[in-house]
């Protein structure tokens, strides 16, 4: 069947309509996309900044719809469920990593903007096994980032096994960040947001965000050093992250899920004297994690600070978030 969406058809092209051919398979279920996210990565993908984006490029890794079609092996969902898709959309199911339940890490993965056309678009045709069923009281546009970024933020925590009273800080307070952000204030850590822009603080407070600290100001970096057990980056930004190290008590990890731009190094004498630090990363989450994440944000009321834009308002949605003057969460409406 013929799918229409919007693309971007070659590197440093604009938006325009496009179709695409796609028939729903036996596994598969047809969505009609209500609202999708526009984050920072689908412009780093838009403006192919990791160098592996395919063009026609259908962006948006994070949607909420409705199922119109099925496939005849299709069981977990049915004809009319409001549903979620997240960046990843099917794995083997097969090797060791999905066998454990961890089919994130599966080598035969399919993403969007890599392997598939995103949520920019009437309809899209998605293997149900990487398909959400979303609560009722989640089917609202603030809580579309919780398939991707809050994904992504709830499954690094969640391995990070805090424990209650732990000193936790988060790097970076924009989208990903303050979703991040809110997960571990709803865990009741005392979670410090480093973050240098000061016109954030105010709407941050108001997600229970009580300690800011300037990443740029050394002297507060500084009087901080050694009393973290964890921080989570969430910036593409470069910092020096030797100074982060430090900030970690001599069991901390400093955990990175946003990508900063350039090489982190560091003297890896941080990591050793008289301490046992550690430095991570992690990539999404696994289904279960999904469906875990989606029962505790609807308890919780885990929500992206979101404004909603037209279709018609695109190509200006994607012009902000270029030039970083957006707001912490925009969402396009389809068709609603
Ligand atoms: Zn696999």
């Amino acid at each position: 069947m013929e799918i229409k969406a919007w693309a971007i058809k070659q590197y440093k092209q604009g938006l325009t309509k496009y179709t695409y051919e796609k028939n729903v398979g036996e596994n598969d279920v047809l969505i009609q996309i209500k609202y999708c996210s526009l984050l920072k990565a689908d412009i780093f993908f838009i403006d192919n900044f990791w160098g592996d984006t395919k063009y026609p490029l259908v962006p948006s890794s994070e949607m909420f719809g409705v199922v119109v079609k099925k496939g005849k092996k299709v069981n977990n969902i049915k004809i009319g469920d409001y549903v979620g898709v997240g960046y990843q959309t099917d794995a083997c199911l097969k090797c060791t990593s999905c066998r454990e339940g961890k089919e994130q890490f599966c080598n035969k993965q399919r993403v969007i903007a890599i392997h598939e056309n995103g949520g920019l678009a009437k309809h899209i045709i998605v293997n149900s096994n990487f398909v959400y069923l979303i609560p009722s009281n989640l089917q609202k546009p603030e809580y579309v980032s919780l398939l991707g970024y809050g994904l992504t933020s709830y499954s690094a925590i969640k391995h990070a096994n805090l424990k209650k009273g732990m000193a936790v800080g988060v790097v970076g307070l924009g989208n990903l960040g303050h979703i991040a952000a809110q997960i571990l204030v709803s865990k009741n850590h005392t979670v410090t947001a480093f973050t240098h822009t000061e016109e954030k603080t105010t709407q941050l407070k108001k997600i229970g965000i009580r300690r800011f600290i300037n990443p740029l100001n050394e002297k507060d970096l500084d009087k901080n050093k050694g009393t973290f057990d964890y921080i989570l980056v969430t910036t593409y930004h470069d910092y020096d992250w030797s100074k982060f190290i430090e900030l970690l008590k001599p069991e901390g990890n400093l955990h990175f899920i946003g990508l900063p731009n350039k090489n982190i190094s560091f003297p890896a004498i941080l990591l050793a004297d008289y301490a046992r630090r550690t430095v991570s990363g992690s990539y999404i989450g696994s289904r279960k994690e999904m469906k875990e994440l989606l029962l505790f944000a609807e308890k919780k009321n885990i929500r992206a600070l979101t404004q909603v834009f037209s279709i018609s308002e695109v190509s200006k949605a994607i012009s902000i978030l270029r030039n970083n003057k957006g707001p912490f969460n925009i969402v396009i409406k389809i068709s609603v």
